[in-house]
C-alpha cells in the first residue's frame, strides 16, 4: 500500500525521501512531523492550530499559486483539525 507522508503538525506533503523528516531526540527520523514542525524530539514552534493555519497560508500559496489566501485558509482548516498533532480524542 502507498503510503503518503504528509507532516502531522502543517499537512506539508514530505515526500518519499527523508530528507524533510523531522529528527527526534535520538537522532532517529520522524516519519510524523516535517523537519519545520518538529526537531530534536520536540516541536520547533509552540503554536495553535489556528496560528499554524496562518505561518502555513503563505508556503501553501508559494506551492499552489492558483490559490488565493482565503482558499488556501479554507484548505487549511480542513486539514488540520485531522491531523495527529491537532486531532482531539
Ligand atoms: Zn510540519
Amino acid at each position: 500500500m502507498e503510503t503518503k507522508n504528509f507532516c502531522q503538525s502543517c499537512g506539508m506533503p514530505m515526500g518519499a525521501k527523508d530528507e524533510l523528516f523531522g529528527t527526534e531526540l535520538d537522532g532517529n527520523k520522524s516519519v510524523d512531523y516535517c523537519k519545520y514542525c518538529y526537531e530534536n524530539g520536540s516541536f520547533t514552534r509552540d503554536v495553535t492550530a489556528e496560528e499554524m493555519i496562518e505561518i502555513c497560508i503563505p508556503h501553501v500559496v508559494a506551492a499552489e499559486p492558483e490559490l488565493t489566501s482565503e482558499e488556501a485558509r479554507k484548505l487549511m482548516k480542513e486539514v488540520l483539525p485531522g491531523l495527529k498533532r491537532w486531532k482531539k480524542d
